[in-house]
């Protein structure tokens, strides 16, 4: 623990990613909080990652939506809430149940998540309630439900540090999921004979440290696990009692897989000799984890990729028993939430299912409520196609930014143009959706907002409040019950706050029984107050009778029914690479980003790894592009404009680019306008991770940027990038088409100066302007016609957070150069703010001696394998 936190520091959980760490926050009671990781959390024991580190830094109000607004213009929570029923009604008056929707997210707690979903359900009578979960893990659900009959993750953290084999799959675990790879790095380290190994089309920081990478070709992953069931059979590896007493369908499964294996390798485009080793390491371990994430379920064949790892567990009887499983990591902090209150279409709250009669009639009989739906409703990809199509009358979406998170990004933002009447519910003024909102209801951001949220291991955590709601700010579930009232349904929704939410949810979870469930916390339907705020880290099932199982599906106990393995034959991914689209773009996550930025993007250390969005292309895709153009990465889907990087660690033909910018940042390189909607058709989960690309540069007349002290709008110029530097000052990258003389004049009209420094050849295309305050420097702006001439901007920030100039300054000011002429040089660890120069100049030859040289890689660790990869480098 931080030996400088006070002793009433307020225990809570990190709200960004799915391993839901502990956090420890001292509120400095002028709006700020110390944050350190809580040593007593079981998901963490102290540590956090950069983000989680930087949560601190997040607090400020600046851009934060604070009161209800009615078509633009500011209105009471009364007026606000009496127009969002009208709404609705109105809606329902027109179209029925199936002419409303909500649209949610994984960012909500269990608490709101449980409101949203009964008000849509048992008031709306709609089951059209999607969340952002179906573009994360709804693959991993179908999955779950199709092999265990329920969406379970069998395992626990526990079983990543006591397998002998952990095999990452379409995960990038050290940069999304960091304190769970660091926990398994020192795993490792303790046990060397831990093994680990890769799945992933790119070298990324998880195989730093691994034993096998396996660069398979994008949207594979049948193929190399029908490879290997067919493979466990050929070596008699079958758990002949497991699958007699427990399982059905493994001769499907296995003829299917029959019929694929023999073309693995050419599926693949793996060496032989590669998925023979492979193969041998899986065969060969008892003790062997499977872990995926994104990169599995975001496919068009996601649910069957999750199947056929499933299946190598179930067939061998490899479940269920410490150091052994599978195992699906969220993405968000509360995705498992969400499921477990059914907030999706497909789902019923308390994983009781549509299918089962009996369980539709006892929820209808707990809630009193008499519109419970019959049957699923519309996914998300379908519910902005009906919006499109005007089947949409009324849609509230909260939490979540789907006009930068769907795919066909410019039909989903035209669909929400269009929208009869849209509610927003948000913490950030500058969403992208909430732009075309007609309500927009300010909600509670973290630290503000007390609930739980449930982690990818079944640990249910308490989020607790240490700052005061601001403004006109309220709870999302207290704006639901507000509408409930307002359409008629008040009694059912009279909950006096979080805890009175949490004990009927405990309670949902008891319906129905036996029906044998193995999500089940009636156990704690009958917490008081006191005990709900109290509640210590709480890992499912916490039944009101019987034993409390720690992992599921283990032959000694814990199985609910037969288990399922499944035929999965290959299907490629939906649209494949031709002549006019040759590349393939795969999309993702950077290690200090979270989703849209909202937050993440206010953090100068956060942002100072990638300041700009990228386009990452292996080298020889990339032969006669100059470096650092900006690029026009275009799909069948539509087209965004990045800068150019080169990775060789990606497979020839891949490219990648991240999910994270929005139009508060960068309104040209939103990726989400070049993915095709394409959808699984198990999960209904979009294809994000695959679509043919071609890549062209970007022209324009200039290339420059603008450092000022303060935000300026992401529309200055047709390429615009915003990123925040230390000390107040904000960069924004540009690139235009009108004359540089007339773009020069523009910017300068925007910023504050008493004096200019000025450095003008229209000839060569050069401008330079340095705006001067009080003998200060107050800002800057260059332009060149390539990135390559344009002055440093790290140098020129760090020269605006100074008092004064010093006279070889000024000098440098106007020769665009910095007097000593060094290099720039990249942050590598953002806890410590150490740069890939620093690193190189500190001596160590590893990341131990890099650690107590320069501190680099000793806070979160996250960038521990980027400091082996930079001395690797430097020692080759
Ligand atoms: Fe938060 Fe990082 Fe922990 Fe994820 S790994 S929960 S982002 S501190």
């Amino acid at each position: 623990m931080d030996g400088s936190l006070p002793p009433r520091a307020v225990r809570t959980t990190c709200p960004y990613c799915g391993v839901g760490c502990g956090v420890l926050v001292r509120p400095d009671g002028a709006g700020g909080a110390t944050v350190a990781g809580d040593p007593d959390h079981p998901a963490n024991g102290g540590h956090l990652c950069s983000k989680g580190a930087a949560l601190g830094e997040t607090l400020s109000l600046a851009d934060r939506l604070l009161h209800p607004e009615v078509k633009g213009r500011r209105a009471s929570w009364e007026a606000a809430l009496d127009a969002v029923a009208e709404g609705f009604r109105r809606a329902l008056d027109r179209l029925g149940p199936e002419g409303v929707a909500l649209y949610v997210s994984g960012q909500l707690l269990t608490e709101d998540y449980y409101a949203t979903n009964k008000f849509a359900k048992g008031v709306l009578g709609t089951a059209n309630i999607d969340s952002n979960s179906r573009l994360c893990m709804a693959s991993a659900v179908a999955a779950h439900t199709r092999a265990f009959g329920e969406d379970v993750v069998p395992g626990t953290y526990e079983d990543l540090e006591a397998c002998d084999l952990l095999v990452l799959v379409g995960s990038n675990l050290a940069w999304c999921h960091p304190v769970l790879f660091q926990r398994v790095m020192a795993a490792k380290t303790a046990r060397p004979g831990l093994r680990i190994a890769v799945v992933d089309p790119r070298r990324t920081a998880s195989c730093e440290g691994a034993d096998l990478h396996l660069p398979l070709a994008p949207g594979s992953d049948v193929a190399l696990f029908a490879a290997l069931l067919a493979e466990l059979e050929r070596r008699g590896l079958g758990d002949a009692r497991f699958l007699a007493a427990h399982t059905e369908g493994a001769e499907t499964a296995l003829a299917a897989a029959r019929r694929t294996a023999p073309k693995a390798a050419r599926l693949t485009g793996l060496d032989p000799a590669l998925l023979d080793a492979f193969l041998d390491a899986w065969c060969g371990t008892e003790r062997v984890v499977t872990l995926w994430s994104q990169g599995v379920n975001q496919s068009s064949a996601g649910t069957d990729k999750a199947s056929a790892i499933l299946n190598c567990h179930l067939f061998t009887g490899r479940i269920g028993r410490p150091g052994m499983g599978p195992f699906s990591v969220t993405g968000q902090p509360n995705a498992m939430g969400g499921r477990e209150v059914g907030a999706l279409a497909t789902m019923l709250a308390g994983h009781l299912r549509f299918e089962a009669p009996e369980e539709v009639a006892a929820l209808r009989a707990f809630w009193r409520l008499p519109r419970l739906p019959a049957g699923p409703g519309l996914k998300a990809v379908e519910m902005f196609r009906a919006l499109a199509d005007g089947r949409i009358g009324a849609l509230w979406v909260m939490a979540t930014n789907p006009a930068l998170s769907l795919p066909e990004g410019e039909a989903v933002r035209a669909a929400l143009a269009a929208a009869p009447f849209l509610v927003v519910s948000e913490t950030s003024a500058r969403s992208d959706t909430a732009a075309f909102a007609h309500v927009r209801l300010p909600a509670l951001a973290w630290g503000e907002k007390e609930g739980t949220a449930t982690n990818s291991e079944r640990v249910i955590s308490r989020q607790r409040a240490f700052l005061p709601a601001p403004g006109a700010a309220r709870p999302d579930w207290w704006a639901v019950a507000e509408v409930a009232r307002r359409l008629g349904h008040g009694e059912a929704f009279t909950w006096a706050g979080p805890a009175a939410i949490f004990r009927e949810h405990a309670a949902v979870t008891g319906l129905a029984r036996p029906a044998a469930r193995a999500f089940d916390i009636s156990g704690l339907a009958a917490l008081s107050d006191a005990e709900y705020d109290a509640l210590a880290p709480t890992r499912w099932p916490v039944p009101a009778r019987g034993p409390r199982a720690t992992r599921f599906f283990a032959a000694s106990g814990a199985l609910s029914g037969r288990l399922r393995l499944v035929p999965t034959p290959f299907r490629p991914p939906a649209l494949a690479p031709d002549r006019r689209f040759p590349l393939r773009l795969l999309t993702g996550r950077l290690r200090d980003q979270w989703h849209t930025m909202t937050r993440t993007g206010a953090v100068p250390r956060l942002m100072a790894q990638h300041p700009e969005p990228r386009l990452w292309l292996h080298p020889d895709d990339a032969e006669g592009l100059a470096p650092e153009i900006l690029v026009r990465a275009e799909t069948p889907a539509g087209s965004a404009v990045f800068r150019l990087g080169r990775d060789p660690g990606l497979l020839p033909g891949a490219a990648f680019a991240p999910m994270h910018w929005s139009a508060a940042f960068a309104p040209a390189a939103r990726v989400n306008s070049t993915l095709v909607a394409a959808t699984d058709p198990a999960s209904g989960q979009p294809e994000l991770k695959h679509v043919p690309l071609r890549v062209r540069p970007f022209v324009a007349a200039w290339h420059g940027f603008l450092l000022a002290p303060r935000r300026l709008p992401a529309d200055l110029a047709p390429w615009c990038a915003v990123a925040p530097l230390a000390g107040g000052v904000w960069r924004h990258e540009l690139a235009g088409e009108e004359v540089p003389e007339a773009a020069f004049a523009r910017l300068r009209a925007l910023l504050p100066a008493e004096e200019w420094a000025l450095f003008e050849d229209p000839a060569a295309g050069l401008f330079r302007a340095a705006a001067l305050a009080g003998g200060a420097l107050c800002g800057a702006i260059a332009l060149a016609p390539a990135p390559a001439l344009l002055p440093p901007r790290d140098w020129l920030g760090a020269l605006m957070t100074a008092n004064a100039l010093a006279p070889e300054d000024r000098a440098a000011l106007l020769a665009g150069r910095r007097p000593e002429a060094l290099p720039p040089s990249p942050l590598v660890c953002a806890c410590h703010g150490v740069s890939a120069g620093a690193i190189r100049a500190c001596g160590a030859s590893d990341v131990e001696g890099v650690g107590q040289a320069t501190r680099a890689g000793t806070g979160c660790g996250a960038c521990r394998p980027e400091i082996a990869a930079l001395l690797a480098r430097e020692e080759a």
